[in-house]
């Protein structure tokens, strides 16, 4: 038995922040992945943004949250040697007079202020929904949208390209052995032991696990009872000849420039199909609202769809199981892996590395 500290189940957003941010800390990591390939974050679009929802308000804590995910992108980038984040302000277009009114502030927003993500249980519920100050208008090319009611600057935005985040992070991590492709049983392969963890079929003992499975931690026999809200979502990818719009733009769906001539566009919200199988209807869901703003004619050349690991309450969570502490999981990155994850994990690190 190879003794290690931590192993983490899952390289998704999630797991590999953990990694890294173990790693950071000096710990010994052997991250496990079996490679789903419509896993949500390998499907995810990777966009970072202010302002999302239907309530058109400023997601809570993103002013911590930002610049957070900006600095632990760029020490990946330094220790990968690959580009993974684009800092790029967004795009909002106002879908009617109503939403216009929203995001220039001109209504009054429900919030007191905004609260870390983490804070949620402590802060008031009006906190924890986000704050809605005014945005800068900005222009659109009136030949490639309709923007009747005007757009809307979203900042800081940016977007992650999370296949070359999560294919650089393993390569670094496999350089040194903390990586490797297996289908991890949880309740087989990991066996509690009163000071850590052992992983016979895995040749390794650890202090401990961090189950980081995303929606696939729902069968997870440890974790029986997480308060699972998962919500399937669609992403289209689409050749738009004509068009150079080099923002991401939003107006209920979201379109972003991928290079080469790509577009993705996306994502619907299906909480009754849990598949991970693209439907006819998810697609005609993204093209027809599409057709709302998009003024020239597309082609879809690609349509894969995930589902979101959604928790009650919206919001990450970490928990220790309560017998065996040494078995821990961080899951619920919802629909903002790519803004949540670099903060969240540093906040589980902490917890980890000063308690085991
Ligand atoms: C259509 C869609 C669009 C999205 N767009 C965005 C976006 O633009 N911006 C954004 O921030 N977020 C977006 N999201 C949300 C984002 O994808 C999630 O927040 C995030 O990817 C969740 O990451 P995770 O690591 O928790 O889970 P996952 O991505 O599901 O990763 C779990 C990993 O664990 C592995 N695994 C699971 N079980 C085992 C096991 N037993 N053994 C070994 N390995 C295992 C899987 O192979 C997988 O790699 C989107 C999601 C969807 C579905």
């Amino acid at each position: 038995m190879t003794a290690v500290d931590y192993v983490v189940v899952g390289q998704g957003l999630a797991g590999t922040a953990v990694a890294w941010h173990l790693r950071w800390r000096g710990c010994r990591v052997l991250v496990v992945d079996r490679g789903d390939p419509d896993s949500a974050s390998r499907v995810a679009a990777g966009l970072v943004t202010p302002v999302t929802g239907k309530r058109l308000a400023r997601t809570p804590g993103y002013d911590e949250l930002y610049p957070a995910a900006v600095a632990f992108y760029r020490r990946v980038e330094a220790e990968t040697g690959r580009h993974v984040f684009t800092a790029r302000d967004a795009v909002r277009v106002a879908a009617d007079e109503r939403e216009r009114a929203k995001l220039s502030g001109r209504t009054p927003s429900a919030s007191a202020g905004v609260v870390y993500p983490l804070a949620r249980a402590r802060g008031s519920p009006e906190a924890a929904e986000g704050s809605r100050p005014p945005l800068a208008e900005t222009e659109v090319d009136p030949d490639w949208f309709a923007a009747p009611h005007g757009a809307f600057a979203l900042s800081p935005a940016g977007r992650l390209d999370v296949p070359a985040y999560l294919d650089a992070s393993r390569a670094v991590f496999a350089a040194d052995g903390g990586f490797v492709a297996a289908d991890l049983d949880p309740g087989r392969d990991v066996i509690p032991e009163p000071d850590g963890v052992r992983l016979p079929r895995f040749g390794r003992r650890a202090r401990g696990v961090v189950f980081c499975q995303g929606f696939a931690g729902r069968s997870n026999t440890w974790f029986p009872d997480l308060p699972w809200n998962p919500a399937k979502g669609a992403v289209l990818t689409l050749r738009i000849p004509g068009l150079a719009e080099e923002r991401v733009v939003h107006r209920g769906i979201w379109l972003a420039p991928v290079g080469d001539g790509l577009f993705l566009a996306g994502s619907p919200y299906d909480r009754d199909d849990l598949s991970p199988t693209p439907t006819a209807r998810g697609r005609d869901q993204i093209v027809s609202r599409l057709r709302e703003f998009l003024r020239l004619p597309f082609d879809v050349v690609g349509h894969r769809a995930a589902v979101r690991p959604v928790v009650a309450g919206l919001q990450p969570v970490f928990g220790f199981h309560r017998e065996y502490r040494r078995l821990t999981y961080l899951n619920g990155l919802g629909s903002k892996g790519a803004l949540t994850a670099a903060a969240t994990a540093a906040a589980v690190v902490d917890l980890l590395v000063c308690n085991f």
